[in-house]
């Protein structure tokens, strides 16, 4: 089966592209680089032993996503593109919609019109907004603090809209909590451009002594020690979530969401602890104000997608902590 992925070289995409194409998929990859590095694609490559496709395009230009569509015979489209920083979304909010919402709206006419009616969504567990109850299952009410939250809303009922129009769609809105470490053989991870906005690259960076200090934003949540509480999912055990989504949409119609998490909380200075004790190397941190739009805890019931799916995350805190550490040494190794 062709599979297209928007997005396809950033942080997610990558991994995705690997353990789909491992499982014999071909891949064809499509982004417009405003947040990856084209190396990426030799990386996969690397990984998987063959070459593959990518496209340098923008998913609001609708006329090349059909000539790619057509060109590859694409069955099935795994749709990541999107800009995904909260506050820089507060700032330029008609670059959010425009990219995330009008930029969705783009792909699905050019799959309408080339007859491709199966794609997996890239959505987020912000769309749950303040949680009125944990842990948060697909089932809880929807509110966002932020334009990039309303935009996966939006995103998500405007597919919701259209496979109610159509019954021969078949979409899934994978609701990812945290992501975070790196490919087992160390060559791609979270590698963002300028300063990192998550947790755990921000980590990483002070452990390699490019930031001289972590910001841990707030210690007065009502938490155990008074940090955020997040629930942090292996990239792997992710991407796999996205290989058995595929394998569901190709049996099932309508629209699903579905979260990927673990169910694991911990919070912010238990990540710090973790992370110091598998690379060996400080991380020095200070308190200061809250992040404005966090909430205190936010993880995942996985429920549904253990019994929609078969899938369950199957890798630890430790192999997330120990996986950023490599890839970091493994980047600077590459950079010398
Ligand atoms: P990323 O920035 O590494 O990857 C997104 C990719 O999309 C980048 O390579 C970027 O160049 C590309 N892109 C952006 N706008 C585009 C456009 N208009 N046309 C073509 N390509 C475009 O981010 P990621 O962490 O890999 O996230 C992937 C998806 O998952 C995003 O939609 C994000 O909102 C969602 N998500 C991420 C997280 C997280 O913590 N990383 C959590 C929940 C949801
Ligand atoms: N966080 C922090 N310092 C940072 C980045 C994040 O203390 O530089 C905290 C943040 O307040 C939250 C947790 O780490 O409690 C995870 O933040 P991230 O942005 O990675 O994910 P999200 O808040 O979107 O779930």
């Amino acid at each position: 089966m062709s599979i297209l992925l928007t997005g396809g070289t950033g942080y997610i995409g990558s991994h995705v592209a690997v353990a789909v194409a491992q499982l014999g998929h071909e891949i064809v990859l499509y982004d417009n680089l405003s947040n990856s590095d084209e190396a990426v694609v030799t990386q996969i490559a690397q990984i998987i032993g063959r070459p593959l496709t990518f496209i340098r395009g923008d998913i609001r230009d609708t006329q090349l996503l059909q000539l790619t569509l057509r060109a590859h015979g694409v069955a099935v489209v795994v749709h990541l593109a999107g800009l995904k920083a909260v506050g820089e979304s507060l700032v330029s909010p008609l670059d959010y919609y425009g990219n995330n919402v009008q930029g969705t709206i783009s792909l699905m006419q050019a799959m309408k019109a080339e007859g491709v009616r199966k794609i997996v969504f890239s959505s987020s567990a912000t769309v749950y907004g303040q949680p009125k109850y944990l842990p948060l299952d697909e089932a809880h009410s929807l509110s966002a603090t932020s334009p990039y939250g309303r935009s996966k809303i939006h995103i998500e009922e405007l597919l919701r809209d259209v496979a109610v129009s159509d019954p021969s769609w078949s979409i899934a809105c994978l609701r990812y909590f945290n992501p975070a470490g790196a490919h087992d053989t160390f060559l791609m991870g979270d590698n963002p451009k300028g300063t990192p906005n998550n947790l755990m690259p921000f980590i990483a960076q002070v452990a390699m002594g490019k930031r001289a200090r972590l910001e841990v934003f707030g210690d007065d949540f009502e938490t155990e020690d008074g940090t955020g509480l997040r629930d942090y999912i292996h990239i792997m055990d992710l991407a796999e979530g996205h290989a058995a989504a595929l394998e569901f949409l190709g049996s099932s119609q309508g629209w699903h969401a579905i979260n990927l998490g673990t169910g694991q909380p911990y919070s912010v200075l238990q990540m710090i602890r973790s992370f110091e004790s598998v690379s060996g190397a400080a991380v020095p941190f200070e308190i200061s104000a809250r992040r404005p739009g966090d909430v205190a805890a936010c993880y995942a019931n996985a429920n549904k997608a253990k019994s929609v799916l078969g899938w369950a995350a199957k890798r630890n805190l430790r192999e997330i902590c120990e996986s950023t550490w490599r890839f970091q040494q493994t980047l600077a190794q590459r950079l010398k």
